[in-house]
């Protein structure tokens, strides 16, 4: 392994990982501190995962006391932190529908729980047990995880082409498209698999009239609705739940990233009508939902279900979206189309820059987003050329101008194409 100040390269992870990595090592509030010491304010949160900051001193007490007095029972057993959170869940649930909760460990998994749910709810109420509906759409630009059903939904060639053959009966849909979903979603299919705003696919926010469309179509098909939530859910978009922003009304809701503080944890909200079709070992899993996760979650739900953090938010996210548009006015060659919505914001980084090596060159986006590492701020990219800003929630408006004025300073340092 080879070390430049913070930054490893031929380090003991895998080829997919980036080349050169740098080492992090410790966080406050919205910042963090490389091995070097050199301080970053985070704007991509461990992709969208650090919603309530760095170094809570709260959760980690919680976290420790947990593991103190029981550390994990599998599911077996039950335990008080699961039950309470998993009850927490199904009352701030978007719809009175949901019953229960999956608990898992990532998004993937919680996408794959919702996938094997629509797939059993199609064959245990067909007549013969035996059901002919086992389709499932997903749309374009969607990223849905990287186990084979969830990777099988997420239709990036780069992801996808290595690990073929994928998992049969997936039907592609582009996104937004009212008149496809009316024409192609029938009763041949068991799920629809979605998000409110694409994460990883370039920030696109599902219109109203699409979410309207699909809630009409399922319910007439008995297609089961299922939200990917797993970026969207805790406050990010400025509502709770990603849905309640377009009035989408998801049969299932998958929730991660940000649900236990940076732990792993993730839940998939399952409705009364798949509950009472479940038979005992149906699904399972050794570690999901276990007390000390759960007994975190519990109280980072605690924070975040309270009305005035998500209003917080989204005002924040409207500060942002301004911030945004100025920029985009300021360097027109540079900066396009503003994207996202709440603390899931982004914008379009136009054309290529030269590398030096010869006549190559790279998207601009990548060039800005090390310029940014450089200058202190950490960010994320989203699709081919979106600059994304998932900030801790917490950031303070004075932290999202500090920021903003790095974009600008480091838009205007760019090279011309
Ligand atoms: N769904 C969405 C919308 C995501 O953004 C991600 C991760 N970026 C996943 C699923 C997969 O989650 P995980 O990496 O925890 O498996």
């Amino acid at each position: 392994m080879k070390r430049n100040g913070a930054v490893v390269s031929e380090h003991p992870l895998p080829g997919a990982f980036t080349p050169e990595l740098l080492v992090l090592q410790s966080g406050r509030g919205s910042r963090v501190t490389d091995v070097a010491g050199k301080e970053y304010l985070d704007f991509g949160a461990g992709i969208a995962v650090n919603a309530l900051g760095y170094g809570r001193g709260d959760l980690a007490d919680i976290a420790a006391d947990q593991m103190r007095r029981l550390v994990h029972v599998s599911n077996l057993y039950a335990t008080e932190p699961g039950l309470a959170l998993a009850a927490k869940l199904v009352e701030d649930a978007p719809g009175a529908h949901f019953s229960t909760v999956q608990f898992t460990n990532s998004g993937s998994e919680a996408n794959e729980t919702a996938l094997k749910m629509a797939r059993l709810y199609a064959a245990r109420t067909s007549p013969d047990g035996e059901s002919g509906r086992r389709r499932i759409a997903c749309f374009s630009g969607a990223f849905h995880g990287r186990t084979m059903g969830a990777l099988s939904c997420t239709p990036t060639v780069k992801y996808q082409e290595p690990f073929a053959p994928l998992i049969p009966e997936v039907v592609v849909l582009p996104y937004n498209d009212v008149d496809t979903a009316r024409d192609q979603l029938d009763s041949s299919f068991c799920g629809v698999i979605v998000e409110v705003v694409q994460g990883e696919g370039g920030l696109d926010r599902m219109d109203d009239r699409f979410a309207a469309t699909l809630n009409e179509v399922c319910a007439a098909n008995d297609i089961v609705l299922i939200a990917d939530e797993v970026q969207t859910c805790l406050g990010r978009t400025g509502r709770l739940f990603g849905s309640e922003l377009v009035g989408l009304r998801p049969d299932i809701v998958t929730m991660a990233k940000p649900l236990a503080g940076g732990l792993p944890l993730a839940a998939t909200l399952l409705p009364t009508k798949i509950d009472e079709l479940l038979q005992v070992g149906d699904h399972g899993t050794t570690f999901g939902g276990g007390p000390v996760t759960c007994a975190v979650g519990a109280s980072v739900w605690e924070i975040v279900a309270a009305p005035d953090f998500v209003e917080q938010v989204a005002n924040k996210g409207e500060h942002v979206a301004g911030a945004l548009s100025a920029l985009a006015a300021k360097h027109p060659s540079r900066l396009g189309e503003r994207k996202g919505v709440g603390l899931l914001a982004g914008i379009r980084v136009l054309g290529d820059v030269k590398t030096g090596d010869g006549d190559a060159s790279e998207p601009a986006v990548t060039r800005l987003m090390s310029a940014l590492r450089e200058d202190g701020l950490l960010t994320l990219r989203s699709g081919a050329d979106v600059l994304r800003l998932a900030p801790p929630l917490i950031v303070t408006l004075a932290e999202l101008d500090e920021g903003m004025a790095m974009i600008d300073a480091a838009v205007d340092r760019l090279p011309d194409s």
